[in-house]
């Protein structure tokens, strides 16, 4: 008997909770009229949202492991063995048994394959879709849902390691609920600690560079990607969100480059807290803050998809 699995798109119980209206007409790219397009680049983890995947760290003595939420090493890493609480304890890169392991794919075997064992990204994802509450949906969450019912131009730029077809099929678990009207229209997806993006696409053979390092690699690449595919228009904008204070920072450094060789597009940078955000437009030699604001109300929401 040849089984077959029909993916079926749910629609979720509570409708009330569904952000945005999925009979609301589609809205043409801000400077679509003048030819530009909008591009949308997102980190995943704290930014679009919520999952549960643990970092470990090691304490330098014991060897005794310490688990962290994504959202305390954004906020502790850079301490990490130097100073504070964490200053008696040390990363370990690995990929198979240090601090990043549940943020990579583990080789699978057949006998985990039969009992459906996952990659931890769609396990994750799988949990926070059973809970009863969306309170997964994390500050770019709307703007992420904006972004693909528009069908813009999107790119994943998230700090994990899985295999490119992992993080695209944790998202289309997200579709497959409901929780978005289709898949999104991807530019480019780079899980930029992936090893073989690192070598062969991030111009980082010895495994080197960090990851906000990777991440300016990551929006260079895809805003050059988004030339050669949409053309070269003045009218271009870019943006991008994370939560994580340091990524914002080598971020915007780059836009700064980016807006010094096309002057003409605009580019911005929006770091994400948990209830509120900061707009900033990036200028040649400087920036912009364009706003500040709580992420809860209604209104700021809707400015941070202004931008765009
Ligand atoms: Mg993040």
């Amino acid at each position: 008997m040849v089984k077959i699995r029909l993916s079926r798109k749910r629609v979720p119980t509570n409708q009330a909770q569904m952000e945005l209206d999925f009979m609301r007409p589609q809205e043409r790219d801000r400077n679509g009229h003048l030819g530009g397009r909008s591009f949308y680049f997102f980190d995943f983890d704290d930014n679009v949202a919520y999952l549960s995947t643990p970092i470990v760290i090691f304490n330098k003595t014991t060897g005794s492991e310490k688990t962290l939420s994504s959202g305390e090493w954004a906020r502790l890493h850079s301490n990490i063995g130097k100073s504070g609480p964490l200053a008696d304890y040390t990363i370990d890169y690995n990929d198979e048994t240090g601090s990043f392991r549940y943020f990579r794919d583990q080789q699978l075997s057949f006998i985990d394959k039969m009992v459906r064992r996952k990659q931890t990204f769609l396990s994750d994802i799988e949990k926070v879709l059973a809970q009863a509450d969306y309170s997964w949906k994390a500050p770019s969450w709307n703007c992420f849902y904006h972004a693909t019912f528009n069908k813009r131009p999107t790119s994943v730029i998230t700090a994990r390691g899985h295999h490119k077809d992992t993080i695209r099929e944790g998202i289309e678990l997200l579709v497959r609920e409901g929780h978005l009207p289709h898949s999104p229209n991807y530019l480019s997806i780079f899980p930029v600690t992936n090893p073989e993006v690192r070598v062969a696409e991030l111009k980082d053979p010895a495994l080197k560079a960090g990851v906000a390092e990777l991440k300016r690699e990551a929006i260079n690449q895809s805003v050059e990607e988004a030339l050669r595919l949409y053309g070269n228009s003045p009218y271009h904008r870019f943006g991008m969100s994370d939560d994580d204070p340091k990524n914002v920072e080598l971020i915007t450094e780059e836009m700064k480059l980016l807006k010094r060789k096309y002057p003409q597009m605009s580019f911005f940078v929006i770091q994400t807290f948990e209830d509120s955000y900061v707009k900033t437009e990036v200028l040649e030699t400087k920036t912009k803050n364009s706003s500040k604001q709580h992420s809860s109300s209604l209104s700021s929401q809707k400015n941070q998809l202004d931008l765009f």
